[in-house]
């Protein structure tokens, strides 16, 4: 399973083993650009008094990653694992890789920052990959379209946030090469739905450039 990915494409297993767990502690404490000025939950919450779309997890399953979640747990009441609760999410994470796991939030009214987990500061970009691997650059997850009003927009992206989220995903890519076997295909199946549309995948690139 593509970790911020909401459309379930299940893992054929390829890739070679990863170089080990990643360093959540300065991976939480560096990655801490937000994707707009300003609280974007303005655009997409339900009346005043509801959340912002990918915090409803009514709305957006939260998916982790184990490492992560046994990191988490001892420093973060925010969200926590959890068992998916109806048989078409059970059937759903039965699909996904073992790097990742169910979670939930648990105070989505009053998120602990900095232990908000690297699902939620990703969303909601993801990474595109040539046929070969390597990144072309960071993308909408379009997926997810209906839910985020970002996704497809003219609205500005921040390049801070381009940027620490590239970086990020060099490091996971690195890591977890069913990821990136994921990505590949992901981005394959994209391409090819938009040039039946004729439509352009929108991408961004980290100011550095740098391609992984
Ligand atoms: S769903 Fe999109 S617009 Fe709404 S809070 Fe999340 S990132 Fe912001
Ligand atoms: S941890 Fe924070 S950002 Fe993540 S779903 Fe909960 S409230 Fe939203």
């Amino acid at each position: 399973m593509c970790i911020v990915k909401t459309c379930g494409i299940p893992l054929d297993g390829s890739g070679a083993p990863g170089k080990g767990p990643l360093d959540w502690e300065r991976l939480y404490a560096e990655f801490t650009a937000n994707v707009t000025d300003g609280d974007c939950a303005t655009l997409c919450r339900r009346g005043p008094d509801g959340l912002g779309a990918c915090c409803d997890g009514a709305r957006l399953t939260l998916i982790v990653f184990r490492d992560e979640l046994a990191w988490a747990r001892q420093r973060t009441r925010g969200w926590r694992g959890g068992r998916p609760r109806t048989p078409a999410e059970r059937k759903g994470v039965a699909a996904w890789a073992d790097h990742v796991a169910w979670a939930r939030c648990l105070r989505p009214r009053q998120c602990d920052r900095p232990y908000r987990s690297l699902t939620c500061r990703l969303f909601p970009l993801e990474p595109h990959l040539d046929a070969a691997g390597g990144f072309l650059g960071l993308t909408y997850v379009y997926e997810a379209a209906r839910l985020c009003p970002l996704i497809g927009r003219q609205l500005s992206v921040r390049q801070a946030f381009v940027d620490q989220s590239a970086a990020v995903w060099r490091q996971i890519l690195a890591t977890y090469p069913e990821e990136r076997a994921c990505y590949v295909r992901a981005s394959r199946q994209l391409r090819s739905r938009f040039a039946r549309h004729g439509r352009a995948i929108r991408l961004w690139r980290s100011t550095d450039g740098f391609v992984f």
